[in-house]
């Protein structure tokens, strides 16, 4: 086991963890942040970023990751690539165990794990994923330069990753299981306005099939019954967010969806332990929402920690 204890580890390294590293650094608490995978979560597989504030011609997903960790790192936080595989959060020392590696320890605890995209569950899904079905177009939309492309989905994601793929594909399909967009306006109007996109309502997605790669979407129209079969060589599916709270199930309360119940100061139910961003049981997922929280919980966390518990 490690001999070193810290005051504070943050669990997720994207807009939330990184800013909550960033408070914490810059209050002088020695704070380790664990990653799994790349710095920045869910904001590098967007393309542009338009509504953080403060960037009025935007900025891209990874650019704006770069500079949170450069900025969080500058004041001293400790950055270590490591999965977590279980936690023991119950005592006066929080400890987070790793696949590979001693495990960390710390007075208090920052669940920043976010969120993955949901699957659809369609025949066809998992056997064509990496082989023109995709969940992030900006790793992929390259690879469909002048093909016909699917979009799968009716949100905000759905909506702008469907007009970022404009950019490479001939044409780009949206299939929405509803007659209307759940995406806000301002990006509702910039996909029906577009040459290239054409909607496919009230639709959903029966299987995807193919030879080597992804030929064939076939669809079912729920309000006629009406089969039908599209042909496109990518099919890109955006249907909603499921929180990585999995090795905190039964340990701190969540709720149906699997996201965790926090208090407004960003307090779990269990003394010590906080958490922000998307894997946190609210509304709004957002960039500027996770930083917000970040901060929250870096603050609770700091208080927590001068307070005689
Ligand atoms: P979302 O808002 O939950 O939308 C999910 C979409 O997928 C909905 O249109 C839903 O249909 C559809 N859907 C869900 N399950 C389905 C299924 N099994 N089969 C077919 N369709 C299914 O998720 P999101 O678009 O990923 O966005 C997540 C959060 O990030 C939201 O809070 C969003 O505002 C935010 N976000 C914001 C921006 C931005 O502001 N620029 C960009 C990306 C994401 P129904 O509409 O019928 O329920």
């Amino acid at each position: 086991m490690s001999e070193k204890q810290y005051d504070l580890t943050i669990i997720g390294g994207g807009p939330a963890g990184l800013t909550a590293g960033l408070y914490a650094a810059r209050s002088q608490l020695d704070v380790v942040l664990l990653e799994k995978g790349s710095l920045g979560g869910q904001v590098l597989t967007t393309e542009w970023v338009e509504n953080y504030p403060g960037f009025p011609e935007g900025i891209g997903g990874t650019e704006l990751m770069e500079r949170m960790r450069d900025q969080a790192v500058r004041f001293g936080l400790q950055i270590q690539q490591a999965n977590v595989t279980n936690v023991d959060l119950g005592g006066p020392v929080k400890k987070v165990d790793l696949a590979d590696g001693p495990p960390v320890t710390s007075r208090a605890l920052i669940l920043a794990s976010g969120a993955h995209p949901r699957k659809l569950g369609a025949d066809g899904e998992a056997e064509f994923t990496g082989k023109g079905v995709s969940y992030c177009a900006t790793c992929d939309g390259a690879f469909f330069t002048d093909a016909v492309i699917a979009v799968v989905g009716g949100g905000d994601m759905a909506v702008e990753e469907a007009v970022y793929l404009t950019k490479f594909g001939s044409k780009v399909y949206i299939i929405h299981r509803r007659d209307e967009l759940r995406a806000t306006k301002v990006l509702q109007e910039r996909a029906l306005d577009h040459p290239k996109i054409e909607m496919v309502w009230d639709s959903v997605v029966d299987s995807i099939t193919g030879d080597d790669l992804v030929k064939e979407i076939n669809l079912t129209n729920v309000k006629t019954g009406e089969k039908s079969a599209l042909q496109a060589e990518a099919c890109f599916i955006f249907v909603g967010t499921l929180p990585l709270t999995g090795f905190v199930d039964g340990v701190l309360e969540l709720n149906e969806q699997g996201f965790i119940v926090t208090d407004r100061e960003m307090a779990t139910n269990i003394p010590g332990v906080f958490a922000a961003g998307d894997c946190t049981n609210k509304t709004l997922r957002q960039i500027s929402t996770a930083v917000g929280e970040g901060a929250a919980a870096a603050f609770s966390a700091e208080k927590y920690l001068e307070s005689p518990h």
